[in-house]
């Protein structure tokens, strides 16, 4: 089968063997979604080789469990053993032993075929098209903020980075009544928030230690000294990025501000999925274009522009 091939931060179609996997499904890709993540996976921010991709939606074509095959599914990324300590303790993202698809040990989206359990399978309600479900993992991912911290309506909560997983943050936060504002680089980026009725701020406009929540969506150093800059004393700053090298902090200002400082990576895929379903959150306007896979080197070039928001990739 054609898939997309990372090995050396070189990207390349290459025609693999089928996945063929005991004790797992087969999937057929329907689509699949870039992500920063592959972006900076390519750069090298973690060694990975295989096939890359893990936002994907596809058709379960086989399975020992006769009733999930033809079934719409998209799924979660972290293939885990249940056996060791953080397993055990409901930890389970956390696995010691894991395999993450597309990011470690795990041959990912971009390709005709993947496989995974059952147990990481979820079924895409038919009123949620292709295009939307497949912007069901990085959803979870925003919603994983609410997982971990209470936002309030009376809370002055403020989102750094309006990029891909931006925009999908920005529209969950606005669901909690909170008095959110973003700080968007991109023209793009900011009409599509103000025609959510989010407020867009400028980064000249920020004033410092105000903001009671300040979520770092950016990836990028800048990002986080904008977000460090703007949290009051004792406010609580959601990590939402993955930075290539090492981040250089001044730890001693976070310790004399009491910060709180919260990682944060991946969600719920439930909520996900009936927030979709419901038309509260609409991941569709940030499709800025789609490729068929034959064609995925361009859609990575594409992806990489500066304010790109999301390629598709279609099989
Ligand atoms: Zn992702
Ligand atoms: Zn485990």
């Amino acid at each position: 089968m054609k898939a997309l091939w990372l090995e050396d931060n070189q990207i390349s179609l290459r025609d693999i063997s089928q996945p063929r996997k005991l004790d797992e499904a087969l999937i057929k890709i329907r689509k699949a979604g870039i992500c920063s993540t592959d972006l900076e996976l390519v750069k090298g921010y973690y060694p990975y080789t295989g096939v890359l991709g893990h936002e994907f939606v596809g058709e379960v074509v086989e399975s020992d469990d006769d009733s999930w095959i033809g079934q719409r599914v998209v799924g979660e990324i972290n293939v885990v053993c249940n056996q060791c300590e953080q397993c055990l303790n409901g930890r389970s993202t956390h696995c010691e032993n894991r395999t993450v698809l597309g990011i470690v040990n795990r041959d990912g989206t971009f390709a005709e075929f993947t496989t995974l359990p059952l147990a990481n399978l979820h079924r895409v309600p038919d009123s949620v098209p292709d295009e939307m479900a497949v912007f069901t993992e990085p959803l979870a991912a925003a919603l994983e903020i609410q997982q971990q911290i209470q936002i309030k309506p009376t809370d002055r909560v403020l989102l750094v980075g309006a990029g891909r997983l931006g925009q999908l943050i920005a529209q969950t936060l606005s669901l909690t009544g909170c008095d959110l504002h973003v700080v968007a680089r991109h023209g793009e980026q900011q009409s599509l928030l103000q025609a959510r009725g989010v407020r867009v701020m400028a980064e000249e406009d920020l004033q410092p230690w105000r903001w009671d929540i300040v979520i770092e969506a950016t990836g990028a150093p800048s990002g986080f000294a904008l977000a460090r800059k703007a949290i009051r004393p004792r406010g609580t700053l959601v990590m939402k990025s993955t930075y290539k090298g090492e981040l250089s902090v001044n730890f001693s200002s976070i310790v004399v501000d009491e910060i709180n400082i919260v990682g944060s990576r991946c969600g719920p895929f439930e909520p996900a999925l009936r927030l979709m379903e419901s038309h509260q959150v609409d991941p569709t306007v940030l499709i800025a274009d789609e490729f068929k896979l034959d064609q995925a080197l361009k859609a990575f070039e594409h992806a990489a522009e500066a304010g790109m928001l999301k390629v598709l990739v279609e099989m």
